[in-house]
């Protein structure tokens, strides 16, 4: 929630945030063999915040945050529903799934302490939480990764009660203070308690969200902290998370970070998946104007996604769910309708909506496999299986390329775009 929150942290630390993390390993690779995007098209998908199971965070969470500043968060929060209702769900991930539409979907667990999405939600019925928690699995999580966004997105809890705090101050909220000087075991086990209730109410998961400034002083240590807790509960193969968002000149390519193991039976690592806008949708409290054009102009060359697309590199919008209901006026989710249609009728064969689990895998698998070149031979060792798996290569003529499984290729004037499932462990492409 709060955007701005996100981004006076993220540009604070935009200097030293992409050295600030330890990196890792990485592998030998033939400079004559170039990793591109995946099938040779540009990634695009969606970060929905701030979504959870019937509640309107906005409704519950906004008096949290009045709490611990008084002056600020004036918003009427009477006068916002305190659900977002199932049968919007239902209509959202319809046409999502219809229309091809992907990305990341909050369920914050314990949300605004209103009550935990594996036990009981007070205010609905044990059934229609139930119901809520099916729409999720059935509808939404086969093109969605599902991600916690902490546990209350509000107070931070004791994980030993499972109690918040009892201090009302922003040192004691997750979005604001209490993250920041937490080690590695506490930020683990932090987050392993909001993946542990997921996990509970039978939610797939490869990766959290922060809520608004969730370690955004403390990024070496929150980077670590998902890896471990990810493989703790989930045994996650490529844990992956959402802190950062960059709108200006920046790169907004997901960062393959503290790698390790390459060489052995166990290859770690941790993703950080960047958005590339601000929510210029219907706001975290769903009170804003959306600003389609923002987004992509009506003539298709203007706007920040063709800018990110144009520089070939993945273009994750993001949002928050209470401005993509807009309090029943659904405001952000037919702008939304409205990117797709603009996205579709200029750059429909250059772009591929994509879950961010999916971008992180293929991130990792590009930045680890190591390749070996010998003539007509190139040789990979992949820590990660990747479908899709895309080389550039400079050959320009090519009469049969054969791998394990099925290739794809074609010409382009800089040389020869092949595309192929990677297998983990050791392969070959043979060219002839
Ligand atoms: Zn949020």
């Amino acid at each position: 929630m709060k955007m701005t929150r996100r981004e006076v942290a993220g540009l604070a630390l935009s200097a030293a945030a992409g050295l600030a993390q330890e990196l890792g390993e990485r592998p030998q690779r033939d400079p004559s063999v170039e990793v591109v995007n995946p099938g040779g098209k540009v990634p695009v998908s969606l970060l929905i915040d701030d979504s959870t199971c019937l509640v309107n965070l906005a409704h519950f969470g906004i008096p949290h945050f009045a709490e611990a500043y008084p002056d600020r968060y004036k918003q009427d929060w009477r006068s916002l529903p305190r659900e977002i209702p199932d049968s919007f769900v239902r209509e959202f991930g319809e046409w999502t799934r219809t229309n091809g539409v992907k990305g990341k979907y909050s369920i914050v667990p314990y949300p605004a302490c209103v009550g935990w999405v594996d036990r009981d939600m007070p205010g609905w019925s044990r059934k229609q939480l139930n119901d809520s928690l099916h729409l999720v699995r059935t509808l939404i999580a086969p093109n969605w990764d599902i991600h916690p966004e902490m546990i209350t997105h509000t107070w931070a809890i004791d994980t030993k009660t499972g109690r918040p705090f009892p201090q009302r101050t922003e040192a004691f909220m997750e979005n604001f203070g209490w993250s920041q000087n937490k080690s590695v075991d506490e930020l683990a086990d932090y987050i392993g308690y909001a993946l542990r209730i997921l996990k509970n109410a039978g939610l797939p998961c490869e990766g959290h969200t922060t809520p608004g400034g969730f370690a955004g002083r403390n990024l070496v240590n929150l980077s670590k902290a998902t890896l471990q807790a990810c493989k703790d509960v989930y045994q996650t193969e490529i844990p992956h998370y959402f802190r950062h968002a960059f709108q200006d000149a920046r790169s907004v390519a997901p960062r393959v970070e503290n790698v390790s193991g390459l060489h052995t039976a166990d290859p770690r690592c941790v993703v950080s998946i960047i958005g590339c806008t601000g929510d210029w949708f219907g706001g975290w409290d769903g009170l804003e104007t959306p600003t389609l054009d923002k987004f992509i102009t009506a003539d298709l060359q203007g706007g920040r996604m063709p800018e990110v697309i144009r520089r070939g590199e993945p273009a994750i919008m993001l949002c928050h769910w209470p401005g993509i209901y807009c309090n029943g006026k659904k405001d952000g989710y037919h702008t939304l309708q409205k990117i797709h249609e603009r996205l579709m009728a200029g750059y429909k064969d250059r772009i591929a909506w994509m879950k961010v689990g999916d971008i992180a895998r293929y991130w990792a698998a590009k930045e680890l496999t190591a390749i070996a070149r010998d003539g007509n031979t190139i040789r990979f060792k992949a820590p990660f299986a990747c479908p899709g798996f895309t080389l550039k290569l400079a050959t320009q003529r090519v009469s049969q390329i054969r791998a394990q499984g099925k290739v794809e290729w074609k010409a382009d004037s800089a040389g020869l775009i092949v595309t192929f499932d990677l297998p983990k462990g050791e392969s070959a492409l043979t060219l002839s």
